[in-house]
C-alpha cells in the first residue's frame, strides 16, 4: 500500500473536486439549510479499511450522498475513512443502508455495519456543505511504515464498563490535544500538550515508558485515534492498553438516555460549526483573557489571525472578539482598511486569509 504525499493527492483530485464540488457561498448554504423543512441529525463515523482508490470512491459518495441532502466533512485515505456530518432526518434510514451497502468499505469475509456516533446536541446546524477530502491519512501519524497494526487493537470497553474501569484504578489518558481537553475531560484524567496526534503518540509512550505492564485506559472524541494509539502503544511493548468504544460522543449518549454517572466533567470538542457539546454543565476552563472560568470557544475575530480562543462573555465584548491588542486594533479599523491589510497579508503569506494556521480543521 503506497501513501500519497499529500501534494500528490491534491493534484489527482483537482480536475474531480472542481467537478463535483458545492459552488454555493457559505451565506447562501446557511440559508438554504435554514429553509429546510425537514430536521437533521448531526454524526459521526469512522472505519479503517484498505482503500484501493480513494479518488473513484470520493466520487462515487460525492454524487450517491448529495442526492440524499449529506452534509458534511468526510476524509477519504487508503487506510480508510473518517465523517462528521449531517443527515436529513427523512433520508437516515436510506443513508445508513447505503453506507453499509459500498463495498470499498465494508469486508467481505467479516460485514459488519460501521457504527454511527450520534452528537449529543442536536439543536444547532453542524455543516453547510458536502466535502469529501483526499488525505494521505485519515488520522495523521507520522510513524514508519509498520510502526503498529491496525488489526492488533486494545481492548474496547463500553461506557459502563469505562466507569468501572476508572474505579479499579488505571491510567486514563486523553487521546485528544490540549486545545480538547481544556474544555472537558475524564476526572484524573492525563492530559498531554501536544498540539497534533502524532506529537501526542510520541509523548504518551515516553510519559509511561517505565509502566509498560500497567492498565492504560485511552479516549478520544468518538474513538478513531484511540483505535490507532493502542495499536501502535501495543506495538511498544504496551500489555493492559484499553479503550473507551465509540469516545465520548458515545459515553455522552450513554449518562444522557441510561442514566449512567458522568465521570467526564464539562464540554465535549466537536469538529463542526458547534465546536462543543456539553456532557454536564461544569464549566473547566479559563478566558483566554481574564482568566475567569469559561469554555466557550470562537475565532479571533481578526480575519488575517483567526486563533482559536476560549473567551468569557464580558472580554467577548470588550475585546471585538480579538485575541490580542493588535487584533483588536485591526477589527476596530475601518472594514477597506481590513481588507487592504488582509490582501497584504494574503500576498505576504501565500495562503487563504480564511484558512488560519492555528485553527483545528481536524484533529490530525
Ligand atoms: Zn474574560
Ligand atoms: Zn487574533
Amino acid at each position: 500500500m503506497r501513501q500519497w504525499s499529500t501534494l500528490e493527492a491534491s493534484r489527482k483530485i483537482k480536475p474531480i473536486m472542481r467537478a463535483l464540488a458545492n459552488k454555493l457561498s457559505k451565506e447562501d448554504a446557511q440559508a438554504k439549510v435554514a429553509l429546510e423543512p425537514f430536521g437533521r441529525k448531526t454524526l459521526s463515523f469512522y472505519r479503517y479499511i484498505e482503500i484501493d482508490s480513494p479518488v473513484d470512491l470520493r466520487d462515487k459518495l460525492y454524487v450517491a450522498w448529495e442526492k440524499l441532502g449529506i452534509l458534511g466533512r468526510i476524509y477519504l485515505a487508503e487506510e480508510g475513512i473518517n465523517a462528521q456530518i449531517s443527515v436529513p432526518i427523512p433520508k437516515l434510514e436510506e443513508f445508513t443502508e447505503d453506507l453499509n451497502s459500498v463495498a470499498e468499505l465494508n469486508p467481505v469475509a467479516t460485514p459488519q455495519p460501521i457504527r454511527l456516533n450520534f452528537a449529543l446536541d442536536q439543536s444547532a446546524p453542524s455543516f453547510w456543505k458536502l466535502i469529501i477530502k483526499i488525505r494521505s491519512q485519515v488520522v495523521a501519524d507520522n510513524l514508519p511504515k509498520g510502526s503498529y497494526d491496525l488489526k492488533q487493537v486494545g481492548e474496547h470497553l463500553s461506557p459502563q464498563e469505562f466507569n468501572q474501569a476508572l474505579e479499579n484504578g488505571g491510567v486514563v489518558v486523553d487521546m485528544r490535544n490540549q486545545y480538547e481537553s481544556v474544555i472537558g475531560k475524564f476526572a484524573n484524567a492525563i492530559t498531554p500538550h501536544s498540539q497534533t496526534f502524532s506529537e501526542e503518540l510520541r509523548e504518551v509512550a515516553e510519559l509511561f515508558k517505565e509502566k509498560k505492564s500497567e492498565p492504560l485506559l485511552l479516549y478520544c472524541t468518538g474513538g478513531i485515534r484511540c483505535e490507532k494509539a493502542s495499536a501502535f502503544l501495543l506495538a511498544q511493548g504496551f500489555t493492559k492498553v484499553k479503550q473507551l468504544e465509540g469516545g465520548i460522543i458515545n459515553y455522552a449518549q450513554a449518562v444522557k438516555t441510561t442514566g449512567l454517572e458522568s465521570k467526564f466533567h464539562g464540554k465535549n470538542f466537536v469538529f463542526d460549526a458547534r465546536l462543543a457539546e456539553a456532557v454536564t454543565a461544569e464549566i473547566i476552563g479559563k478566558c483566554y483573557t481574564c482568566q475567569t472560568p469559561a469554555d466557550t470557544y470562537d475565532n479571533c475575530k481578526n480575519d488575517t489571525c483567526h486563533n482559536l480562543i476560549i473567551q468569557c462573555d464580558q472580554c467577548r465584548v470588550n475585546t471585538l472578539g480579538t485575541c490580542t491588542l493588535a487584533c483588536q486594533k485591526i477589527v476596530a479599523l475601518p472594514m477597506e482598511e481590513q481588507i487592504q491589510i488582509r490582501k497584504g497579508h494574503k500576498a505576504l503569506f501565500n495562503r487563504p486569509v480564511n484558512r488560519p494556521v492555528n485553527r483545528p480543521v481536524n484533529f490530525s
